[in-house]
């Protein structure tokens, strides 16, 4: 049997494909706390192509953050190099990085960050603002972010009337709202129970898929991790594995094996009525 030439050979999950939209290349990140320096990143490598949908898992304090800082443009290297779209911005200033934030990319957070006393049609518009989106055609955009995400009939909703999922996807609308080719989610289901957590799922699998975003999502929990394509796990501020995710969920049919709220709420006040009955019975013995 003929052997293939080293170069030929697949090196990893990134090898084939589509051209990388992210590429680390050795990216160190120390904070400099005066008494001591905290080495949050030791010299991470890693490409991420374009349409491909990573989680970055891993305990915590790993670094998962800290990288997800940096590839949003939040935040620069100590060392090493970050290639966006084949342009190094490990060295830009501020404002040309705020600048590439709003062109190209999309946050979504564990917390929700909207504003309370704004509608959820106004949370969406904000970005528009700084991204300079005539005033006009503001509006429209954010009710064509919301109905991506299915709340279009909850535009004129106030964080407070909405319940932690819906908070979630308003967030989502805003992060698509200038139209990125890049959506960055940090723990964004650490604040949701396991159904509306596959909700944000299904929403995040359409838009890599129907709508070709890449999207990079930071999870601890396994389960989650699964709906994406590709696992990085870090420890100790380095990458210990990458691996393609075998047997993918797809959100759409695990929704499918999951109780709705309305069951669930049933489940539950039959479980209560059963747990009053035996403590009757209990009584009256
Ligand atoms: P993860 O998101 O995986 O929990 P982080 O990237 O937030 O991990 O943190 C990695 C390490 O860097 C931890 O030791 C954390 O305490 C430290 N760290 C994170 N942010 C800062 C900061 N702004 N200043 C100082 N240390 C930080
Ligand atoms: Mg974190």
């Amino acid at each position: 049997m003929e052997e293939k030439p080293a170069a030929a050979m697949d090196t990893g999950p990134a090898a084939a494909g589509p051209p990388p939209v992210i590429r680390l290349e050795n990216v160190y990140k120390t904070y400099d706390l005066g008494e001591i320096q905290v080495q949050a990143l030791r010299g991470i490598s890693l490409e991420v192509k374009l349409q491909e949908f990573a989680a970055v898992m891993g305990p915590s304090g790993s670094g998962k953050s800290t990288v997800m800082n940096i590839l949003g443009c939040l935040d620069r290297p100590t060392r090493g190099r970050y290639f966006l779209d084949g342009v190094d911005v490990s060295q830009m200033s501020k404002n040309e990085l705020a600048r590439i934030r709003n062109r190209k990319l999309g946050f979504v957070f564990q917390q929700f960050n909207l504003l309370a006393r704004t509608s959820a049609l106004e949370n969406v518009e904000l970005p528009t603002i700084y991204a300079g989106i005539p005033p006009e055609e503001r509006a429209k955009r954010a009710m064509e972010s919301l109905e991506r995400v299915g709340l279009a009939d909850r535009a004129g909703h106030y964080p407070s009337q909405l319940s932690g999922g819906q908070q979630q996807r308003v967030a989502i609308a805003r992060a698509l709202v200038n139209r990125p080719s890049i959506l960055l989610a940090d723990e964004p289901t650490g604040n949701l129970d396991s159904r509306t957590s596959v909700e944000i799922m299904e929403i995040l699998q359409t838009l890599n898929e129907e709508h070709g975003l890449t999207i990079v999502m930071v999870t601890h929990e396994a389960d989650i991790a699964r709906f994406a394509q590709r696992t990085l796990e870090f420890r100790d501020g380095k990458l210990r594995r990458d691996a393609l995710v075998r047997d993918r969920s797809l959100a759409r049919e695990v929704l499918l094996t999951l109780p709705t709220a309305d069951e669930q709420a049933a489940e539950e006040a039959e479980e209560q009525a059963r747990r009053e009955k035996l403590a009757r019975a209990d009584a009256e013995a």
